[in-house]
């Protein structure tokens, strides 16, 4: 098994030391963690089951995360929490096999598997996130809970529409002003 090695600022940092010292083909699980995080405004949580194995240039991590995203419906801002389920497949290299933004194994041999699996959830995200069951469609003209073709504002002049929408209803003319 490999330990956990927390750091400030890190989501779930594990020492790779024990698996680095074994040959090529060497595979570790790494213990079930969960991550959670904001982003973007949306509350992201999710459990991995992993696993790392010794590659030539350093460590192959890998496995299925599951969590979900919370946020508001795109179309009535209720609040909303959608299921995501993926996986990751990474290779973190030994500093000097690494070349541009490759992944690099960290201090004390340690990588922040937190934060690979918090993008592996970020990647598959929701881009839009709706009601289930879904919300009524809401009017693009009125806002009402109709669809925009069904809407009774629609065979009007749009401009008067929001003309009478800035007129006093009868009855409460002039009882503000003056
Ligand atoms: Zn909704
Ligand atoms: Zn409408």
């Amino acid at each position: 098994m490999i330990p956990a090695s927390p750091e400030e600022a890190d989501l779930h940092r594990v020492d790779l030391s024990p698996l680095l010292a074994e040959g090529g083909g060497a595979v570790a699980p790494i213990p079930p963690f969960e991550v959670a995080a904001e982003l973007d405004d949306e509350h992201f949580v999710g459990g991995a089951a992993l696993q790392a194995g010794r590659t030539n240039r350093g460590v192959r991590i890998w496995g299925a995360v599951r969590g979900s995203q919370a946020g508001l419906c795109a179309r009535c801002l209720a609040p909303v929490t959608a299921a995501i389920v993926t996986s990751l497949d990474e290779e973190a290299v030994d500093e000097r096999h690494a070349e541009g933004e490759a992944l690099r194994i960290g201090s004390g041999n340690s990588v922040d598997v937190g934060r690979l699996a918090l993008d592996a959830l970020d990647l598959a995200r929701h881009l839009i996130l709706r009601c289930d069951p879904p919300c009524p469609e809401r009017c693009g003209a009125c806002g009402g809970e109709h669809p925009l073709e069904a809407c009774p504002q629609r065979d009007g002049d749009p401009r008067l529409a929001g003309l009478a929408a800035l007129l006093p209803k009868q009855g409460d003319a002039g009882g503000e002003i003056g």
